[in-house]
């Protein structure tokens, strides 16, 4: 008998398989088994929808952020071009025309 790996999201022990895919009853996800569990250490930058990110990438502010120091906040719709992922709270690295280097939070942030 085959032992099914836990729900990589919630851990769930009570996995099924669905043809190529197993499934987590209790949290609903869908993935393909063998795909590699990200290694302990190792670090997902995810979006405000879950999309994982990675260097380079666009990406667009969702909502209005306030700036320290800034008269105006970085706006809702802002593209931020060329990220660059960073370990903290404020783990996105960019530069935002008319703010110049700017940190930001992954949750605040969309795939473009
Ligand atoms: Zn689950």
């Amino acid at each position: 008998m085959s032992t099914l790996p836990n729900c990589p999201k919630c851990n769930s022990e009570y996995t099924y398989e669905n043809g190529a895919l197993l499934v987590c009853p209790e949290c609903g996800h869908e993935w393909t088994p063998g795909e590699a569990a990200p290694e302990e250490g190792t670090r997902v930058w995810k979006d405000a929808n879950g999309n994982v990110l990675q260097d380079g990438d666009t990406v667009t502010v969702i909502k209005d952020l306030k700036v320290k120091g800034a008269s105006s906040p970085i706006k809702g719709g802002t593209k931020v071009k060329n990220i660059r992922l960073v370990e903290g709270d404020h783990d996105i690295d960019c530069r935002i025309e008319g703010f110049g280097a700017m940190q930001l939070k992954s949750e605040f942030v969309r795939k473009a």
